[in-house]
């Protein structure tokens, strides 16, 4: 009560605005709000739609301390009203973005934010600006025929995502709150024709931008140089300071630096599991975040043709081993229309030189780092790993459980010590027998190997254990935990949605304070349950 006192007692929302996107850009002149073809602009101005009664799941204390917000800001009625869509606080001049993209390969012409509505840029206690936006908040301009909302499912996946991302250290946009919006959406979970009412909800997002590959696309493909133009200029003035403008190769030099932090994007998602799901060019950001959490999944076990999205399945063009390539044909795209803007587009193939340069390098040493072994010859230690790759697939192995446990593995010498490790690592293996036959003597020997390696190196153990734990996580969002989650908050307890939100907060500690289910192997319960390893673009 009383903390609820305090919160009432000033204004929940002390925001300094700082707008800089709808202040510099180009808006769109008509402001109805009807699905259409908008020219010539970066966005459109609209306001959220308000719903029935928003009532607040969950927040995150770390997203709001970085907008200068205290923890109190969750139990304030006009912080949940603004991030329900249902307020507009003064200084807000909220509004939807433009943009395009390619499609699983195909250009789908103008896409548009459809359901999400920026609020503003904030000026955060450290002087970033911060966007906050409403994914879910209802129709516009470029909601083509789609409703404008999200579901409770889907929002509670990306909150904890992209919450999770950012405490393993991978670059993501935010999560700040999620509410439910008091109302139903209809759904067609798995486009088989048994649509549903679902839920809704509206999860409110940060990021210093939402700028995405088919931002810029979009005008490239209108053949619309002075928009373009003038999108680029803003992107490089403010969110690529160090790039001088005034320099003849400004767009290469700022095109290879996507390109390097796209690398390390991917590389991070390799580190840690993560498939995206839908990695279309409307969903790559230019900052090199995570953007756009849909039907991403986790691996258990190992499968570099893992997708979740059902959507995909039959191509699986965005499976875990196509994301690499994916960064290469995406920013392959970005330079196409980037182009519109050069008279000699050849130094353009400097854009894709880099992304391999950086990739191959960065994901040799992030192997690397994950094993807790100092590198050696290249190609020698680029084989070793192809190895373990192929060990992994063979006996279905959980690389989350594999790696966290690799820090502990005995590395004595001798056959007992051989027996041990394999008795070690098996309890990382899905496939029921596993180790089958044919994969004993290979794992024993990699296993072996790996450890007269370690031997050899005789680094500091402790120091080395802390450094692999600390690129190996205990805890992910395995698919089936948030499934479990949605399940229970769709009853109305959100008890697990907190829990996993803290528990996915300290992703690297051992945590002896929480059950041993949320790091321990996915039950086979949930091996082909929709939600936990199935998902559709439907959201
Ligand atoms: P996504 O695959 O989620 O990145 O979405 C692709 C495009 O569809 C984007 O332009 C979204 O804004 C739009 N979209 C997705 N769901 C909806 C919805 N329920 N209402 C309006 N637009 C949507
Ligand atoms: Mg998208």
């Amino acid at each position: 009560m009383e903390r609820y006192a305090a919160a009432m007692s000033r204004p929940a929302l002390p925001w300094t605005f700082d707008d800089r996107f709808v202040r510099e850009l180009p808006a769109d002149p008509e402001t109805s709000n009807h699905p259409r073809t908008v020219l010539e602009s970066a966005f459109t101005r609209v306001q959220p739609t308000p719903v029935a009664d928003p009532t607040l799941v969950v927040g995150s204390v770390g997203a709001a301390a970085q907008l200068g917000l205290p923890p109190e800001v969750f139990d304030a009625p006009d912080f949940v009203a603004t991030v329900g869509g249902n307020a507009v606080q003064p200084g807000m001049d909220p509004y939807s973005a433009c943009y395009g993209g390619h499609q699983f390969g195909h250009w789908a012409g103008q896409l548009g934010d459809g359901r999400a509505i920026t609020l503003g840029e904030v000026v955060a206690p450290d002087d970033q600006r911060i966007e906050i936006q409403l994914k879910g908040a209802g129709r516009t301009p470029y909601s083509r025929g789609a409703d404008g909302r999200a579901v409770l499912r889907s929002s509670i996946r990306e909150f904890l995502c992209s919450e999770a991302m950012h405490h393993l250290g991978v670059p993501t946009t935010r999560a700040l709150s999620l509410v439910r919006t008091g109302d139903q959406v209809l759904r067609d979970m798995f486009y088989d024709g048994r649509a549903a009412m679902e839920p809704g909800a509206i999860v409110c997002r940060t990021s210093p931008s939402f700028l995405r590959f088919g931002t810029y696309q979009i005008f490239a493909a209108r053949r619309d140089a002075k928009t373009l133009q003038k999108v680029v200029d803003h992107t490089l003035r403010w969110h690529f300071p160090e790039i001088d403008r005034e320099a003849p190769d400004a767009l290469v030099q700022w095109l290879c630096e996507v390109a390097r932090r796209t690398a390390h994007l991917v590389v991070h998602w390799q580190r840690v599991g993560f498939v995206h799901g839908v990695l279309n060019t409307d969903n790559l950001s230019i900052l090199g975040l995570t953007i756009d959490y849909g039907p991403y999944g986790w691996m258990d076990g190992f499968d570099p043709d893992f997708t979740p999205n059902t959507t995909d399945a039959q191509r699986r063009r965005y499976r875990y081993a196509h994301q690499p390539g994916i960064g290469a044909w995406n920013l392959a795209r970005l330079a196409e229309s980037i182009s519109l803007l050069m008279e000699d587009p050849e130094p353009l193939q400097q854009v894709l030189d880099t992304y391999a340069a950086t990739f191959g390098p960065a994901f040799l040493q992030m192997m690397l780092d994950k094993l807790g072994l100092k590198a050696g010859e290249r190609e020698a230690d680029a084989a070793f790993i192809d190895e373990l790759m192929g060990l992994f697939r063979g006996t279905e192995t959980d690389m989350t459980l594999f790696y966290r446990g690799l820090a502990d593995l005995d590395v004595a010498e001798g056959e007992a010590a051989d027996d041990r490790r394999l008795q070690q690592v098996s309890t990382s293996f899905y496939a029921v027998e596993a180790p089958q036959p044919l994969h004993r003597p290979s794992w024993a020997r990699w296993l072996a190997q790996y450890a007269a390696r370690v031997r050899s190196e005789a680094s500091d153990p402790q120091r080395r254990r802390e450094a692999m734990n600390g690129v190996n996580p205990k805890f992910v969002l395995r698919n089936y935990l948030a499934q479990v989650a949605i399940d229970k908050a769709e009853e109305g307890d959100d008890s697990e949605v907190e829990k996993l939100l803290q528990i996915v907060s300290d992703p690297y500690s051992d945590q002896p304070q929480t059950d041993d289910a949320y790091s321990a192997k996915r039950p086979e319960w949930a091996r082909h349950k929709a939600g936990c390893s199935m998902l559709s673009c439907s959201s």
